[in-house]
């Protein structure tokens, strides 16, 4: 990750505590059909080790991976 990243992070440290409910939007691809997609995380306070989570494309309905470091709460969503 970019420090402007993580930055931002520590910025709204209190907030994400106080409502448990930020999330960001992250573009992935299918490894499939190669279809662009938003998948939402949840987005953690402090460092979170990057790992594999398993997607449902919404075009060609394959699964593939995606390597986030936050847990995934919707998606994906066409672009
Ligand atoms: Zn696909």
């Amino acid at each position: 990750m970019s420090g402007y990243i993580q930055k931002i992070r520590a910025g709204l440290t209190e907030r994400v505590i106080e409502s448990g409910m930020e999330k960001s939007k992250i573009p992935v691809y299918c490894q499939h059909c190669k279809r662009k997609q938003i998948i939402h995380v949840f987005v953690r306070a402090g460092r979170s080790p990057m790992n594999n989570q398993t997607v449902t494309c919404i075009a060609c309905k394959k699964d593939f991976d995606v390597l986030v470091a936050d847990p995934i709460i919707g998606g994906p969503f066409p672009e």
